[in-house]
């Protein structure tokens, strides 16, 4: 029978009230990986309530022990790294060496923010009276509600989760129907590491019942939230209405690599590939649009085409294998639907576009494809596939490729292929992303760095470094007066 993950409410795993269950499955195989609670609003509730009360006490443990506790933690996902990049390829089909980079950047994290612990400085400032003294300290919000996609299961939890609880903040957890093992696995690290009852708690479900629940209740006074911008306009339109909670969005992405007719193709060609077809094209970051200077489009388009189509696609525990499968089967119906549009509007497909076969296995497989004379105003230079689908788009300098890397709704990731510092500098400077990349591909972002998009990949806030210590905090400015006579700002100082 397979292996029952339970929700975990105040320090215990329990089933879901209403004892309903539902499988994970492996994306390439179909295999069933395990069973986990299906959940309602009445686990919601219990798990907030949890939170709330653990909110109480947490916030006042020293922020050094609550860092003592992610250092533990950090620890406990370093030994178990293996483990968890193994069941991590089985649940989301990235391959291994992917599966570990996942693991690893949550691993860093997690001792990033256990640091924190030590520091989460504020500000002392003069004030402008005598015998005044003025400083700001950061304050936690309360419960955060962590709502996560399923294409970096034990990452982007753990972006959320750890600078949530080095804060003081308590957590309630709703992780992607399609990657709950994976979440179990966090928490329970989490759990062992001496986590407190109630400080961390998780709900498995479906968007519309637990997450939905999570938006609307009153006991929950943030949600972080990633995934696509329609479920994000829909977040923050719901919270907003209910108790206008603090919303950190982080959505899609229509990234590019620009590539001036000066660059090193070879280097230029290894980082697009591995951009656009990692993690079969499933990452936000992930680099969907090659915008080209004319005078080397046809040659890069060649060796893009001749590298994309020898990738070799499989499971992603086989050590020969390039690419994995997509998450499942509906995913392959939209890169499908976006193919077609792509011929439709006029592109000409340069290889690939199809649904692919891998012998023995049952598994959302697609070819990675190349769109060739691509233009600006094409769905597919615009709209978010998420499937390794990349488009060329043929520009005359960089200052048309800047404009075209600007134009779209998405402003996550960029990259600039030149061996001119002048013009690698203006594209710094002009290039409207969150993450810009010079000589190296869309993807790869460490965590001490802030992480987060323009425009409507996000609503302003950002993961990791200490910028996500913002997010996940209030200021609070403090004014002492020791003069022992009313002062009165702006007033009598003038
Ligand atoms: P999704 O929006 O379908 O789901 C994300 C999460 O939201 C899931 O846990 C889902 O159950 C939940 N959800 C869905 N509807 C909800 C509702 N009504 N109320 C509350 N929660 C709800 O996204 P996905 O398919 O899981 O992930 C892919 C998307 O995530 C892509 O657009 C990708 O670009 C984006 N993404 C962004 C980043 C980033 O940091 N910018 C990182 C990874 C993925």
């Amino acid at each position: 029978m397979a292996e029952f993950y339970g929700n975990y409410i105040d320090g215990r795993w329990v089933p879901a009230k209403s004892g309903r269950r539902s499988p994970s499955l492996d994306p390439a195989t179909g295999e069933v990986l395990g069973e986990v609670a299906r959940s309602g609003p009445e686990d919601v509730d219990e798990a907030v309530e949890a939170a709330r009360r653990a909110f109480r006490t947490w916030r006042l443990t020293p922020a050094p022990k609550r860092g003592e506790i992610l250092y533990r933690a950090a620890e406990l996902l370093r030994d178990r790294k293996e483990e968890l990049a193994a069941m991590l390829t089985r649940e989301m089909g990235k391959v291994l060496a992917e599966a570990r980079g996942d693991v690893q950047e949550a691993i860093d994290i997690t001792y990033f923010m256990a640091g924190e612990g030590r520091r989460q400085f504020g500000h002392t400032v003069p004030s402008e009276l005598p015998d005044k003294w003025a400083m700001a300290v950061r304050d936690p919000i309360g419960v955060v509600a962590v709502i996560t996609p399923w294409n970096f299961p034990t990452a982007i939890p753990s972006w959320k989760i750890m600078p949530a609880l080095v804060l003081g903040n308590t957590v309630v957890f709703k992780p992607a129907s399609d990657t709950p093992i994976l979440a179990a696995m966090l928490v329970g690290i989490l759990e062992e590491a001496g986590l407190p009852p109630g400080v961390v708690n998780l709900v498995f479900g479906g968007g519309e019942e637990v997450g939905e629940a999570l938006l609307r209740h009153p006991g929950v006074d943030m949600i972080s939230f990633t995934g696509s911008v329609e479920s994000g306009q829909h977040v923050a339109e719901v919270a907003a209405r209910h108790g206008l909670k603090r919303v950190s969005l982080e959505l899609g992405g229509k990234n590019a690599v620009i590539v001036l007719a000066d660059a090193d193709l070879d280097l230029a060609v290894d980082g697009i590939i591995w951009s656009a077809y990692g993690t079969t094209g499933q990452r936000c970051t992930a680099c969907s649009r090659l915008i080209v200077e004319r005078a080397v489009a046809e040659e890069l388009e060649e060796r893009i085409a001749a590298r994309a189509r020898s990738l070799r696609l499989g499971h992603g525990l086989r050590p020969e294998t390039e690419v994995g499968p997509l998450i499942n089967r509906t995913a392959l119906e939209r890169v499908k639907s976006y193919v077609e549009v792509g011929r439709r509007e006029g592109a000409r497909l340069v290889v690939g576009g199809e649904e692919a076969e891998v012998p023995g296995l049952a598994g959302a497989f697609f070819q990675p494809t190349v769109f060739a004379d691509v233009r600006p105003e094409m769905r597919i230079a615009r709209e978010e596939i998420f499937g390794p689908v990349l488009s060329l788009i043929p520009v005359d300098g960089l200052e048309e490729a800047i404009e075209v890397n600007n134009g779209v709704q998405y402003g996550l990731s960029s990259s600039l292929y030149t061996r001119d510092v002048h013009r690698a500098f203006r594209a710094i400077r002009d290039l409207a992303t969150g993450i810009v990349y010079i000589n190296a591909g869309t993807i790869g972002a460490e965590i001490q760095l802030p992480f987060g998009g323009y425009r409507m990949t996000g609503n302003g806030h950002r993961e990791a470094g200490i910028a996500a210590l913002d997010t996940y905090s209030e200021w609070k400015s403090i004014y002492v007066d020791f003069s022992g006579r009313l002062q009165r700002a702006q007033i009598d100082t003038h």
